[in-house]
């Protein structure tokens, strides 16, 4: 369906943007983005760009779940990885492939339903979902070797970083209009923080949604 050049082209961008993590890029090349859109969108599935999934949400942009991705296994590898904002459960996919076990966390029962059906397609067998509000992380399977956020709070939620384990790397866009992409280490000196860039996520909300 997508031609291979096309898909070249996006993980060139990538290196171009500064993306450097080879492991990052490989599985980049190779996870499928089409089949996290509904058909009508599929055929922008490896432009560098955000897309629309319903509810208000969109699929993250490539190049952000790269430098994400990159920046949560920077110190290492990661055994026990959560992530907050399943949406279509791409950036779920790319970290199960990079990682032990992939925690996620979603508000919108509709999306978390259709994520799960992309892994069992996939044969991802080591991503565990829940439907709850990832204010609150996943105390009961914590703590994590890496937390990421794919929603933006206006301030990070305490919960996540007592969910850190030590040594432990959380990655999260923090802000209302203007967003940075946080990079936290729970290092022995105490929690380390990091600005890394501007971005652009849909804000972390509270609750969760049924239907
Ligand atoms: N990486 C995902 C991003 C989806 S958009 C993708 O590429 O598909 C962000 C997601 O975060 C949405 O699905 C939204 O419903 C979810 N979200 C927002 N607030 C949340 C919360 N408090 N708990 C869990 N998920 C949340």
């Amino acid at each position: 369906m997508t031609s291979q050049r096309t898909r070249e082209r996006l993980i060139q961008r990538l290196v171009d943007q500064g993306i450097g993590d080879q492991q990052v890029l490989d599985v980049i090349r190779t996870t499928p983005r089409h089949l996290f859109l509904e058909e009508a969108m599929a055929h922008r599935a490896y432009e560098d760009v955000a897309l629309p999934i319903g509810f208000q949400q969109t699929l993250t942009q490539p190049y952000i779940v790269a430098r994400m991705t990159e920046l949560l296994l920077a110190g290492g590898p990661l055994q026990r990885v959560l992530e907050i904002g399943t949406g279509s459960g791409y950036q779920t996919a790319v970290l199960a492939q990079l990682v032990g076990e992939v925690y996620s966390v979603e508000r919108i029962k509709p999306l978390q339903v259709l994520a799960r059906k992309r892994m069992r397609a996939l044969k991802l067998r080591n991503v565990h979902m829940t439907h709850a509000d990832g204010n609150l992380g996943w105390p009961e399977r914590g703590p994590f070797d890496g937390i990421l956020a794919a929603a933006a709070p206006e301030r990070i939620p305490p919960e996540l970083l007592r969910q850190l384990a030590p040594g432990g790397r959380l990655v999260i866009p923090v802000g209302g209009e203007n967003q940075q992409l946080q990079l936290v280490v729970n290092s022995a000196e105490g929690l380390l923080t990091e600005a890394v860039e501007s971005v652009r996520f849909v804000p972390l909300r509270s609750g969760t949604v049924r239907s």
